[in-house]
């Protein structure tokens, strides 16, 4: 075989997405587009804000000279500085632009950080139930991907996590909003989290990094607020992107921010902007920098997402699924009411609702379902769910 052994055994162990996706094209070929229920990806079908194809139009029509270029690696320092300006806003610390560092999206950020960060063998704590894409991640920089427990509501269990920090504990990455529970992290929550840290960090004289996915901040309903990694965890680096709160996916923009306060801070900056480089991105896309450096305060309409939740949270709760309502993100995470998710997955299937399992998530024995797709599949997907959970004598 001319590919990787280990490249082989992560396809292997990842095929039931290939396969999903397979599906919903074959069932969607069958039926057509508006009879399958695809709920499997993460792929907002909402249009980015208006603002955003103002601004593209005025660069269009009045083209910056040498817009196209290669630029500093950490990008442009009017964008970073934007982005500074914000979380300095938000958190009363002393941030600029010499904190941020401009990359191809959250994947990309999270890839930057763990180069920058691991010796082979270094440990990278999740929590489940986690983005499936963190194993790989870690996989790439030579770290082990230490997998950790969640309370029943997927909450940090900070004795789980005190039990998985060892010396050889270098970050612990963490999401909130979470894909694919929904949860959000309190306040109470990180301090504790960074108490603990403090504690192991003296106890093993160790220097463990959190790294924050946030490309869900802004997508929270019903008033809760996000509260800042900054204000809780000394060592911490914020990695986001525009995928979610512009509805910009395809377009790879994003960022990393570190605490000014972080151990070793301007060897870290130093770090991240070499790890920029030489995984090959250079910098991120410069029409996307020029363009995001006015949209720091913008986000697409959360309306319409909290009215796909609830739709779909009323109709599965009316059911007997059994769920967390998400306070973020767009997606759900129910009990699998078969103890195989994976068979539950297949049966769903027959009624043309397409799901990801559990165990896609290092969780079995539930399900995701990603709401991002357009209201009216959701609102025609509602009689089959009832029609699978009458099946499934619910
Ligand atoms: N982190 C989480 C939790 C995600 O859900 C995603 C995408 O779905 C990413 C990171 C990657 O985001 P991006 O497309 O900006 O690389």
């Amino acid at each position: 075989m001319a590919i990787s052994k280990k490249v082989e055994k992560f396809l292997a162990g990842a095929s039931f997405i290939r396969k999903m996706f397979e599906e919903g094209e074959r069932l969607r070929a069958i039926y057509g587009a508006d009879k399958v229920f695809d709920f499997t990806i993460g792929n907002p079908n909402v249009e980015p804000p208006e603002k955003f194809r103002e601004e593209l139009k005025k660069l269009a029509l009045n083209p910056v000279p040498g817009m196209h270029r290669y630029m500093s690696n950490a990008g442009y320092t009017e964008t970073r500085s934007a982005v500074a300006e914000v979380l300095k806003e938000e958190t009363g610390l002393p941030f600029g632009p010499e904190f941020v560092v401009m990359t191809t999206g959250a994947g990309g950020a999270i890839n930057v950080v763990l180069k920058t960060l691991l010796d082979p063998e270094d440990e990278v704590i999740v929590l489940k139930p986690y983005f499936v894409e963190y194993r790989f991640y870690v996989d790439n920089h030579g770290g082990k991907t230490v997998e950790v427990s969640t309370t029943p509501e997927f909450r940090p269990d900070l004795e789980a996590l005190s039990r998985a920090i060892t010396p050889r504990t270098k970050a612990i990455i963490i999401n909130s909003p979470n894909n694919p529970t929904g949860v959000v992290y309190s306040a109470g929550e990180l301090e504790a989290l960074g108490k603990l840290i403090k504690q192991k960090e003296s106890e093993y004289n160790s220097d463990i990094y959190v790294i924050s996915d946030e490309p869900y901040a802004k997508i929270v309903y019903d008033g809760i607020k996000v509260p800042s990694v900054f204000l809780y965890l000394d060592n911490s680096l914020v990695v986001t992107s525009h995928s979610k709160d512009l509805a910009l996916p395809g377009e790879r923009i994003g960022y990393i921010a570190a605490s000014p306060g972080a151990k070793d801070i301007e060897l870290l900056m130093e770090g991240l902007v070499f790890a920029n480089r030489t995984l090959g991105f250079v910098n991120a896309p410069a029409l996307m920098q020029r363009l995001v450096a006015g949209l720091q305060r913008e986000s697409v309409d959360l309306e319409e997402y909290r009215e796909k939740r609830d739709i779909l949270y009323n109709h599965l709760t009316s059911l007997g699924f059994e769920m967390n309502k998400p306070d973020g993100a767009f997606y759900l995470f129910p009990k699998s009411p078969l103890p195989d998710d994976g068979e539950f997955v297949r049966k769903a299937q027959e009624h043309n609702i397409l799901l990801v399992p559990g165990a896609g998530f290092g969780l079995p024995g539930y399900f995701r379902i990603a709401y991002c797709i357009d209201k009216q599949i959701i609102i025609n997907s509602l009689p089959s769910f009832t029609r699978l959970a009458e099946e499934l004598d619910m």
